[in-house]
């Protein structure tokens, strides 16, 4: 592997090369006509046309073969990609990371990525301050909202146990209220740390699918019913389905009434806390003992980089309270905030934070405040749309940049829910929009989430025509 592979010449010109390639599909894409946003192929035939043959001798073309990813994959910065909440990601973003895959300065321990561990930590504090935390609040980063939703919950069980589970293992059932809302990953996190799939205890939401204070006390009862002791309450700000926030003041009330935990997955909707006209929506973060926030989704980042906090910085070192001495230099954990690896189930760590620093200080942070804003606004102004619409049925108003809808013809008389899932597959097919669906209280609705400021008015009614030609090709 010496020679040319590691030539700075070659990568020179090959880095050209394919910053062209990036740059040509960023005009295309983002043009929104000249190339479908979500190629569909069946896994099958698209497995046989990739090769399973590695040669000793180079057989491929570098620059080829990434040309063919960038043709053949999902298009995030086509202005019709309005499915999963997945970042359209800021292009310099892109080149940070490139820099961090040539330097591999992973960040277990703060020798093996300085500056990387510094710059992760600024990000963690302003996020921190933008939630109206103090100077003692901390906490880490982590490869995703689902690893980070068990890292706060890890802490969450080890401070409120009342002993030292991580050493002596759990003496008690325990168990976590979480909204029929909430994303799948926190009843995973609850049965990786052995609870079973009783230890996350389902609460009811109201019609627009906030969790209801009245449900949290009968998940009380439930919990004693079935002798576990609930240590905390995992809020959804914003909840994956429908985007809506759970009243964090009236869960925080809850949560000191009993002394619990609160834990505030705002895996999507944390960085609406920017936003002088949506932050209201997370009124009550300052109370919560941990918040996860993912700058893969609203703040534009390539995947993954979640933000784990903690009002008490302190609790950050309660989730893997183990020593590793060959690593950790010193037994005190205030003063090793910059040893991250004790605080992740990681050990290696991708520069995940010093993008994020990289972007929010050289873009300005006003950028991000009215990225949030403009996703937000089009997805209000497309509820609006469908509300007006005869043939469209909202499932309830949008309170984040997420909608879930329906198609309702006029005097149509089949099956509502086979329809959405017909409309959707021919939508796809017909390469001008990605969406996705869902089930509400046992029903299938079509789903949008605007990720991309490219996105505007006349495609969103573009697209409301298209559901409906889709439908009518089928129903005719
Ligand atoms: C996306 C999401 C997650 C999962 O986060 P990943 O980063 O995909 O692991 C968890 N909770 C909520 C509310 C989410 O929207």
């Amino acid at each position: 592997m010496t020679g040319s592979a590691f030539d700075p010449a070659e990568f020179r010109a090959t880095g050209h090369g394919l910053v062209d390639i990036l740059a040509d599909y960023l005009e295309r894409a983002q043009r929104g006509d000249a190339m479908p946003v979500l190629p569909t192929v069946d896994p099958d035939e698209l497995l046989a046309q990739v090769s399973g043959e590695f040669p000793e001798d180079p057989t491929d073309d570098f620059l080829g073969l990434l040309r063919q990813l960038v043709d053949r994959s999902n298009h995030l910065h086509h202005p019709g990609y309005i499915g999963h909440q997945v970042a359209t990601v800021l292009p310099q973003a892109a080149l940070a990371e490139l820099t961090h895959a040539l330097l591999n300065n992973g960040m277990a321990v703060y020798e093996m990525g300085q500056l990387q561990t510094v710059m992760e930590r600024r990000v963690i504090e302003f996020f921190a301050r933008a939630f109206g935390w103090d100077d003692s609040a901390g906490g880490v980063m982590t490869h995703g909202g689902s690893l980070g939703n068990l890292t706060a919950l890890l802490a969450a069980r080890q401070s409120k146990s009342g002993h030292d589970v991580w050493t002596e293992g759990q003496r008690e059932a325990c168990a976590v209220l979480v909204s029929d809302q909430a994303h799948y990953c926190v009843a995973r996190a609850v049965q990786v740390m052995g609870w079973g799939a009783d230890g996350a205890i389902r609460v009811a939401t109201d019609e627009r699918f906030h969790v209801r204070r009245d449900a949290l006390e009968r998940g009380m009862e439930a919990a004693a019913a079935r002798g576990r002791r609930v240590l905390a309450v995992v809020a959804s700000s914003c909840s994956t389905a429908t985007g809506s926030f759970d009243p964090l003041e009236e869960v925080a009330d809850f949560c000191a009434e009993h002394d619990l935990w609160l834990h505030v997955d705002g895996a999507h909707g944390a960085p609406l806390v920017l936003s002088a006209t949506h932050a209201h929506k997370l009124a009550g973060i300052e109370r919560a003992d941990s918040v996860v926030c993912d700058l893969h989704k609203l703040m534009s980042m390539p995947a993954l980089v979640t933000a784990v906090l903690f009002r008490d910085g302190r609790k950050s070192h309660e989730a893997f309270a183990q020593e590793a001495s060959y690593l950790f230099r010193d037994a005190d954990p205030e003063r090793e905030w910059f040893d991250v690896g004790r605080r992740t189930l990681e050990c290696t760590k991708r520069a995940m934070g010093a993008t994020a620093y990289i972007l929010l200080r050289s873009l300005g942070t006003r950028c991000f405040r009215e990225h949030v804003d403009r996703l937000v606004g089009l997805a209000t102004t497309f509820a609006g749309l469908v509300r007006d619409a005869a043939d469209f049925e909202l499932a309830c108003e949008p309170e984040a940049n997420i909608v879930c809808f329906r198609h309702t013809p006029t005097g149509f008389a089949g099956d509502l829910d086979a329809l959405q899932g017909r409309v959707r597959t021919r939508v796809l097919e017909a390469g001008a929009f990605y969406i996705v669906q869902t089930a509400l209280r046992g029903a299938k609705w079509l789903r949008v989430t605007v990720m991309n400021p490219m996105t505007d008015e006349a495609r969103l009614v573009a697209l409301l025509e298209e559901v409906r030609q889709a439908a009518g090709d089928r129903a005719g």
